[in-house]
């Protein structure tokens, strides 16, 4: 019953164990590929091991009697040591027992037992070790009721709550993290904890905050972090923008919806079509402009005038500040959230084919990713609206289908060059091409002629001799 030597089936942990062994160790397996071992997640592909003495020696020992002797990474500041083959990652640690300074999260650490060693650990389901020594290969060792809080679906602290957290407020993180991905509880006391501790969240790097923030991102349902964020008041610290787009205002009998929980919605419904990670933050990020922007207009009621723009603005800003990529990941959340209501303004039934080029050129690649935005942008309770606004996308898919597949303006190139235009007029490099350039685009993308050679020449000929040009 308490045998778990068929979590231990890579021929791995029988090495270790050998190796353990020859050097009189005293050595398990903890933590997450424990728990996931008995959560049938799928066998995990980094492991954590713990020795009662070094594990940077255990390590070298392993590798020693891995047939292709592999390379062994040390971090001797952290008495840490690594061992990567190819399907597996396996770290080693001698059992410590920590101490903690107020001012940061990186504790004082000495020689300690299994025990210690445990009580270290953040939740009780990630101190779980399993045995690979020779005379209990395969126990379970378990202090804290890990089993049982895993079949209670519960994330609870090994110590008193506010000293774990207050240790490392990383661990704040953790719990949303794990909380989401394995639709547990946070236990009360834990909760409580975290609300009170949640300032200390600024110890922490951005790096790390974000780490565990893309992982909530990319969870089946991002909202059970977010919410649990919100109520813990972590997202004030870390995502103030979103915060701000709170509450439901009321004026002349007139209200908004809530945008932030409408937001979240939005995020679930984006996790149900894409793992595309960028595109789950442009779904959180889509309405942020809405704050700044909200405005009360006697004749219109609720406006929200340019939050697109402003949000995309605003999305610079915040990925600057959490140290997030200012690449082209940035550029296209911001493209999304800038673009976010476009597909609304064309999915009437009397849209120009002009329109929808438009949108096609501006989107670009994008087109696909912003169409599923605005399918997950759809909230409404509201059934027969539900269907409505659905079917109304449909058609705008059908139509982007149908444009496209006339104009090919997807991945628009100019079909007359600069370089004939230059020729055709006897043109230095000058305004007058980007002129006669942009004045095809623009009469392509309007419909005025189609998106073909023969006609553009006699266009840019028109144009030319407009400007004054003389064709040589
Ligand atoms: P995953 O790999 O899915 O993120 P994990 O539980 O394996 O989950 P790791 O970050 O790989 O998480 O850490 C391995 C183990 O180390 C954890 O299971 C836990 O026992 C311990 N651990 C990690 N981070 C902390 C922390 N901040 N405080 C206490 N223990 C931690
Ligand atoms: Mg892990």
């Amino acid at each position: 019953m308490n045998n778990h030597t068929k979590a231990l089936p890579h021929p791995i942990f029988f090495i270790i164990a050998k190796a353990s062994q020859e050097l009189g160790l005293s050595t398990f397996v903890i933590g997450g590929f424990v728990r996931d071992y008995i959560l049938n997640r799928g066998e995990a592909k980094d492991i954590d091991i713990v020795t009662l003495g070094s594990g940077i020696a255990l390590a070298k020992k392993v590798a020693q009697l891995l047939p292709n002797k592999p390379n062994v990474q040390v971090f001797k500041n952290f008495g840490t040591a690594m061992l990567k083959t190819e399907e597996i990652e396996v770290e080693f640690v001698g059992a410590r027992k920590e101490s903690y300074r107020k001012d940061s999260r990186k504790p004082s650490v000495e020689e300690g037992s299994l025990q210690d060693d445990q009580n270290r650990r953040d939740f009780t389901i990630n101190a779980m070790a399993i045995s690979l020594n020779k005379d209990n290969y395969g126990t379970l060792i378990d202090p804290f009721g890990g089993l049982n809080h895993l079949e209670e679906k519960l994330i609870k602290t090994p110590l008193e709550p506010g000293v774990t957290y207050s240790d490392d407020p990383l661990r704040m993180l953790r719990a949303i993290r794990f909380a989401t991905q394995l639709n547990f509880t946070i236990e009360e006391d834990s909760l409580q904890a975290i609300t009170q501790h949640a300032d200390r969240i600024t110890i922490i790097s951005k790096e790390r905050i974000i780490d565990e923030l893309h992982k909530i991102l990319l969870a089946a349902k991002p909202s059970i972090g977010f919410a649990l964020l919100e109520k813990t008041k972590l997202l004030d610290i870390i995502l103030p923008e979103l915060i701000a787009l709170k509450g439901i205002d009321e004026i002349e009998g007139q209200r908004h919806k809530d945008n932030f929980w409408h937001t979240l919605e939005v995020v679930d419904n984006i996790a149900q079509h894409t793992d595309n990670l960028w595109l789950r933050w442009a779904a959180l990020l889509h309405d942020i402009g809405k704050a700044p922007t909200k405005r009360f207009d006697k004749k219109i009621g609720w406006t929200f005038h340019s939050h697109e723009f402003v949000g995309a603005k605003m999305v610079y800003k915040l990925f600057k500040r959490l140290k997030m990529p200012l690449n082209d990941k940035m550029k296209f959340v911001q493209k999304m959230v800038l673009m976010s209501s476009r597909p609304i303004v064309i999915a009437s039934d009397d849209v120009t084919d002009s329109a929808v080029r438009r949108l096609i050129f501006d989107a670009g690649d994008y087109i696909e990713d912003l169409m599923t935005l605005c399918e997950a942008d759809i909230t409404t309770k509201n059934p027969k609206r539900f269907k409505k606004y659905h079917n109304n996308f449909k058609l705008v898919r059908k139509k982007i289908k149908e444009v496209e597949e006339r104009d090919h303006v997807r991945n628009f190139e100019p079909p007359v060059s600069g370089e004939e235009i230059m020729q055709t007029f006897n043109l230095k490099p000058s305004r007058e091409i980007g002129v006669i350039k942009d004045a095809i685009k623009e009469a392509i993308l309007e419909g005025e002629i189609p998106n073909e050679y023969a006609a553009a020449r006699e266009f840019m000929l028109k144009k030319g001799k407009q400007l004054g040009l003389t064709h040589v």
